[in-house]
């Protein structure tokens, strides 16, 4: 739909709570825009975006007139003029304008000062489409051109976008990160400044980076990224750049490792219809960061790459934990990276090994890890030589395999198993320790391998016999 359409829609998608904000604070005698996400997302026809709101009301006025208003409020960013209101249950942020200014550290604004006017908090904000600020009654204020921008698919940034990056580097991934979920082009001017200021992303904290990242990886588009964007993705993951251009002198690569784990993080996305889980997502872009690491040459001049998953799943942890991405997803990532290249003969006593140790390190959630491994091993078959596509074929009788298991409730646990500790001991005449869990841990095995049937009396009859 047209944008300028939507933009008569604004006002049907304007959350009634966020209205309560505005008027509150122009009733008083300031004044009040949404601003940000919310605009342009609306703009764009979607609905959902938190509601900032920006206002000539200093903290101290927002936060004693919203009260008044009978609407509650925590100070939750007073040294930046924010406070957070919650409106009906739901919070809005109110920030009084500001610019800031003096980003000698490329990082920090040395100073945010607080101004009277809407059109210069505007023009301290990244990119023309967050650069909007939106009122019931006034309409769009758009000083930057960003409605033209996204109607037209276009990431610009606000002003001199040297000079914009140069103050915060983090603008360089975010940037990216706009043009990854909306599926924009980057402006020319704001290309050549992404990769100029590129390199100062060493300067920002690694959380930063770590949220703008994860923003990329599950916007889907990561291997376009990593595509099109080769000299931002490098500095804010550095290891990558060990990965660009290294020839793998393989009969089975087509691609050096850094084009390789393009294509399978593309080939992800397309074997999970777009739908693929953040820990295959940042697996699939992990997967073979080692390999520069654990290169060794034969006689013949061959290239390997000797214990790389492992070696990988280690490197992608510390990556991860580095840029505070969330644990469940590290683990889970780091699990997919060990087994991306092990053998798995296909048969049910392996896949229920596999099952096993994905049970161990992800409880609860071995199920699905196994099938994203699936398919993180087909995007890694299609994306080396034509002849080794076969082997993402091979994947399909894991798959048969897998299915039947969990249909049929595969024991992989020693959770799953009709005994307990305590029936060992008994059975066994044993006392408590570690005796114990080995066990039930052999039991586990006999399972697993078909020897015995998981009963109460076959298992015990297994034991002492
Ligand atoms: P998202 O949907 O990703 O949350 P958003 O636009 O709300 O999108 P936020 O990171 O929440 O993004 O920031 C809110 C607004 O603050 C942005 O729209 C932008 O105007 C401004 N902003 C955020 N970070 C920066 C930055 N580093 N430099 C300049 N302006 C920024
Ligand atoms: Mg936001």
């Amino acid at each position: 739909m047209p944008v300028s359409t939507q933009e008569n829609n604004m006002e049907k998608r304007f959350p009634a709570y966020a209205r309560r904000v505005i008027e509150a604070l122009e009733q008083a005698g300031f004044e009040a825009w949404a601003v940000g996400g919310w605009v342009r997302d609306a703009l764009r026809g979607q609905d959902g975006h938190d509601v900032d709101v920006t206002t000539s009301a200093s903290w101290q006025d927002s936060e004693r007139v919203l009260r008044a208003a009978g609407i509650a409020v925590h100070q939750t960013g007073t040294a930046h003029g924010t406070v957070t209101a919650v409106c009906d249950g739901d919070p809005v942020e109110v920030t009084t304008y500001r610019v800031e200014e003096g980003y000698t550290d490329h990082r920090h604004p040395d100073v945010v000062r607080f101004v009277s006017s809407v059109q210069e908090d505007l023009a301290r904000r990244d990119l023309t489409i967050n650069a909007m600020a939106w009122h019931p009654s006034r309409g769009l204020l758009d000083p930057f051109g960003g409605q033209d921008d996204l109607c037209n698919g276009i990431i610009r940034a606000v002003g001199d976008p040297e000079v914009r990056f140069g103050e915060d580097a983090l603008r360089v991934l975010r940037a990216v990160r706009f043009s990854m979920r909306f599926g924009f082009v980057i402006e020319p001017n704001t290309q050549r400044a992404l990769q100029t200021c590129a390199p100062q992303l060493v300067l920002v904290a690694q959380e930063r980076v770590g949220q703008e990242l994860d923003g990329i990886v599950s916007s889907g588009a990561v291997g376009r990224a990593l595509r099109e964007q080769p000299v931002v993705m490098c500095a804010a993951l550095p290891e990558l750049a060990a990965c660009r251009g290294f020839d793998q002198r393989s009969v089975y690569h087509a691609w050096d490792v850094y084009d390789h784990i393009a294509h399978v993080c593309c080939a992800c996305e397309a074997f999970t219809a777009g739908l693929a889980r953040p820990e295959l997502r940042w697996a699939a872009l992990l997967h073979d960061v080692a390999k520069p690491a654990t290169y060794s040459e034969d006689v013949l001049g061959h290239g390997h790459f000797f214990d790389h998953p492992r070696e990988g799943a280690r490197m992608a942890l510390a990556i991860m934990r580095r840029l505070a991405i969330p644990s469940e997803v590290c683990v889970a990532a780091a699990a997919l990276i060990r087994l991306h290249d092990e053998r798995i003969p296909a048969t049910r006593p392996a896949i229920r090994r596999l099952l096993a140790e994905l049970a161990r390190e992800c409880p609860g959630r071995e199920g699905q890890l196994a099938f994203s491994l699936l398919n993180l091993r087909r995007s890694d078959a299609v994306s080396k030589v034509p002849t080794a596509s076969t082997w993402a074929g091979e994947q399909d009788r894991y798959a048969i395999l897998l299915r039947e298991e969990l249909a049929q409730g595969a024991v992989f646990s020693v959770r799953q198993l009709a005994v307990s500790g305590a029936d060992v001991m008994r059975a066994c005449g044993m006392r408590p320790g570690p005796g114990v869990g080995m066990q039930l841990d052999m039991l586990l095995h006999a399972v697993m391998n078909g020897e015995v049937r998981n009963t109460r009396d076959n298992l015990l009859e297994w034991l002492i016999g």
